[in-house]
């Protein structure tokens, strides 16, 4: 069974990439962030179908830890005959919010997030484990520039809800892209908070959207140099982002990747 509960090295050295979670247990790292990986039954309170490939799970936790944006659980599925699979799922919503939130993102032949999107329904119970991670993590304490593609920008949108909630949405800017608003989750959300957004299959991009990938002359202006840049999608999305950021002379010291998917 393949699963991609880890995510993959980056190929730019010296670019700080997020690790597989390895310890068990409770654990604080040093950004501060609490990690939990004790499985629990989370009760499905709200299943939301945003788009034909989008899923929004709301989910309450009889054990909950306190999570930093940019953590993510762990949901294992479980058959009759015991065959299980487990993936990632970042973390939408801010800390203050009482349900955990999840976004997924259905692939045709998904075996994990199919079953998220075509069967789950409130009211059932799902297994996770979580808050995991300790490297791509935002406390709204520092400036930061977010990046995401695709569900990509699940962790994004969580820096996004807890620096609104925090009152520091001038610490945080973001870069966001995906193919057409119904494959960007939470496109508006992110357009209201004053997100660069970037759709790269609707060309007649409403005004205010690039029609385009984005491109090191968008990333430029959102540029702090004290901001720690946390760039998060698909493996080919992440490696453009950085090498355009590099370009840009941002310090690799100050990017940091999370990767989705295969490679
Ligand atoms: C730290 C972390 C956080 C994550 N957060 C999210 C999130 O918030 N939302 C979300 O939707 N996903 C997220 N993912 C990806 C998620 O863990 C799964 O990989 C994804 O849902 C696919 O699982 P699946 O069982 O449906 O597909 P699988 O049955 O594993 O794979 C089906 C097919 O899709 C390909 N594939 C697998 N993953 C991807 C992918 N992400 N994109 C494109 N093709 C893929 C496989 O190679 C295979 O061909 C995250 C991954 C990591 C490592």
């Amino acid at each position: 069974m393949a699963t991609t509960t880890a995510a993959t090295r980056g190929k730019s050295s010296g670019i700080k990439v997020t690790d597989a979670p390895a310890a068990r247990g409770g654990s604080v790292g040093t950004s501060g962030a609490v990690q939990n990986t004790r499985w629990q039954q989370a009760d499905v309170r709200e299943v939301i179908r945003l788009s034909p490939s989008i899923v929004v799970l709301r989910l309450s936790l009889p054990a909950r830890v306190d999570h930093l944006p940019g953590q993510h659980y762990v949901v294992r599925l479980t058959a009759d005959d015991g065959y299980s699979a487990s993936r990632s799922y970042s973390i939408a919503s801010a800390p203050d919010d009482e349900l955990v939130e999840l976004c997924v993102e259905r692939l045709a032949d998904g075996e994990v997030s199919g079953y998220l999107y075509d069967e789950l329904q409130p009211g059932d119970q799902l297994e996770v484990r979580g808050p995991i991670g300790g490297w791509f993590v935002w406390d709204a304490g520092k400036p930061a520039l977010g990046i995401g593609g695709g569900s990509g920008v699940v962790p994004i949108v969580a820096m996004a809800r807890h620096a609104d909630h925090t009152g520091a949405p001038d610490r945080l800017r973001i870069a966001a892209s995906g193919r057409t608003p119904h494959e960007l989750p939470y496109y508006q959300e992110l357009r209201d908070y004053g997100a660069t957004v970037a759709l790269t299959r609707h060309p007649n991009a409403t005004p205010g959207v690039l029609g385009r990938r984005l491109a090191a002359e968008d990333l430029a202006p959102l540029m702090d140099g004290a901001a720690t840049a946390y760039v998060c999608g698909s493996a080919g999305f992440a490696e453009s982002i950085s090498q355009q950021l590099l370009m840009l002379g941002y310090p690799q010291s100050r990017i940091r990747l999370e990767r989705f998917g295969p490679t």
